[in-house]
């Protein structure tokens, strides 16, 4: 029987929930169990694909083409686990299921009504992950305790518990232990009350994890356990970690998190093997030989979140390298305002991340012409991609109106253009190009050098591509196609042969990087960056 471990927050938003599952399934994945992961996101966008990154974050992409919240990366990086569509529910995906059922005479003659027919669909959604494949399910449940959005999944989640009976599903709660600087001590309270929201729904947490930026005292253990009706030994603290987020599962190992939580669940605790991670937590600690600077000239910098994969990945491939990756994160509109390049001169390699929009775009032109012409090692990502080739054909072909039709549909040279499937798209929730395609590299070029073979697989979020009609005309001044999908008709991958290290590609490569096992094009891209540096 598959079992199940809930967690939800209270206090404030932004605890780390996410890390924190994905720290615990690590462990537990580590100790030999098959692991399973979900989200549940309280709001009524039936996906945040319609979402600006500002309101959440980036969007992540899985290989089934579900376009989902940005914790899911967290417990792909961390726990290896592979999300899919059932990694990741809303309210909006709950009731539109719900009201689809209700419109094909699903519930004829009933009332249909949140309790029970919404919670009935949660709790479906809960179990949809279940399976003899799976041992634990890890369902974390997004909002704050007191919201009025997240009532049916708590009250779902109670249900599910009291259904699942005794040892098969357990409730953790994430909280805040603020330090308050003027009274110099910790309080509990917040976290009291919290636990007294659940409570009243009928939920009692097993275990708490305190968030915390100062060490919790034995007082504070006891006073949690108390007023919170969790044994003491449940009461775990986790404390702001100083290097690296990946030292989270470690930190949470020490305090026994894992072996309690299997103890809870009635499972055998088995051999926890995480040599591998401590060793590259240890590299990412002590062991930078050098470092580098990656400019990213992206239209959402101001929110670190917004380009969340992609800052992993440059980290995972600078810990490869024994080098610390120092992002210089650069606003396009301010790079198209400035009369120079100095916001990037000292950049060792030039990121231009994905987008969507005309905001920005002559910034990112302009960051791609100054990697081209100084030889500074480029990556261009999605939108980075369809701006290369803007770059190129406007500056190395002469093509003054070159553009994508995204931005100007009467230009006389659309270099990048709206997909044939896509012309007839009228909806604009989850109908781009999304998930895993293949891929097919040329020998010989760098992109199949760094992927070290020609049949790869990537992930995909965009509605428009590479214009064919201009492929001989690019090639022939050097920006050459060296990936394509198997049937040659999409472009997936340019690469500039004039130029050192110069590579883009129409995939978002920042969602399969792992800690333990760079992507190949960041690893490459990053190595680039230090030669150039030496
Ligand atoms: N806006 C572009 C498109 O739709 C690029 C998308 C992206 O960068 N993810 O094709």
């Amino acid at each position: 029987m598959t079992k199940h471990i809930f967690i939800t927050g209270g206090v404030v938003s932004s605890l780390g929930k996410g890390i924190t599952a994905a720290s615990l399934a690590m462990l537990l994945k580590h100790r030999g169990y098959r692991v399973a992961m979900q989200k549940m996101d309280p709001y009524i966008n039936v996906d945040p694909g319609t979402m600006s990154p500002y309101q959440h974050g980036e969007v992540y992409v899985t290989d089934d083409g579900a376009e989902t919240d940005l914790d899911l990366g967290h417990y792909e990086r961390f726990a290896g686990v592979s999300c899919s569509r059932a990694s990741n529910y809303t309210t909006g995906r709950i009731y539109s299921n719900v009201i689809g059922r209700e419109r094909k005479g699903g519930y004829l003659g009933g009332t249909v009504q949140v309790i029970p027919h919404i919670t009935d669909e949660i709790k479906r959604a809960v179990s949809s992950l279940d399976g003899p494949d799976t041992d634990i399910i890890i369902t974390e449940i997004g909002g704050t305790a007191g919201d009025i959005e997240s009532l049916p999944f708590l009250e779902a989640i109670r249900q599910f518990k009291h259904e699942a009976g005794a040892g098969n599903a357990i409730f953790i709660h994430l909280t805040l232990v603020p330090y308050i600087k003027a009274a110099g001590e910790m309080k509990t309270k917040p976290s009291q009350q919290s636990v007294g929201i659940l409570r009243n729904i009928g939920i009692v947490p097993d275990m708490l994890v305190c968030r915390t930026e100062k060490p919790m005292h034995d007082e504070h253990f006891s006073k949690l356990s108390l007023f919170c009706n969790v044994a003491k030994e449940l009461v775990i603290e986790e404390r702001d970690v100083k290097n690296s987020i990946y030292e989270v599962p470690l930190e949470l190992a020490r305090q026994e998190v894992d072996t309690k939580v299997l103890q809870q669940l009635q499972l055998p605790p088995k051999e926890l093997k995480i040599d591998g991670w401590k060793d590259m937590v240890e590299r990412v600690i002590a062991h930078e030989k050098s470092a580098v600077s990656i400019a990213v000239v992206g239209k959402y910098i101001s929110l670190r979140d917004a380009y969340k994969s992609i800052y992993e990945a440059l980290d995972h491939a600078g810990i490869a390298h024994d080098a610390k990756v120092n992002i210089m994160m650069v606003e396009a509109e301010e790079l198209e305002k400035s009369g120079n390049y100095d916001l990037l001169k000292n950049a060792d390699g030039i990121l231009v991340p994905g987008g969507f929009g005309d905001r920005g775009i002559p910034g990112k032109l302009k960051a791609i012409k100054y990697a081209r012409e100084n030889n500074v090692p480029f990556l261009g990502i999605c939108l980075g991609m369809q701006c290369a080739v803007i770059e190129f054909a406007r500056n190395v072909l002469g093509y003054t109106d070159a553009n994508s039709t995204e931005f100007d549909e009467e230009s006389s040279h659309p270099v990048i253009d709206l997909m044939l499937s896509q012309k007839a798209v009228t909806q604009k929730g989850g109908t781009m190009r999304l998930g895993a395609y293949p891929c097919v590299l040329q020998k010989g070029t760098r992109a199949a050098e760094a992927y070290n073979e020609v049949n790869i697989s990537e992930r995909h979020r965009h509605r428009y591509e590479f214009n064919n009609n201009f492929r001989e005309a690019l090639e022939n001044e050097g920006l050459k196609i060296v990936g394509t999908s198997p049937d040659g008709k999409l472009v997936e991958i340019v690469e500039n042969v004039r130029h050192p290290w110069f590579i883009a590609c129409q995939f978002h490569p920042e969602f399969k990087s792992r800690p333990l096992e760079p992507h190949p094009l960041f690893d490459n891209f990053i190595g680039a960056a230090l030669g150039e540096k030496k």
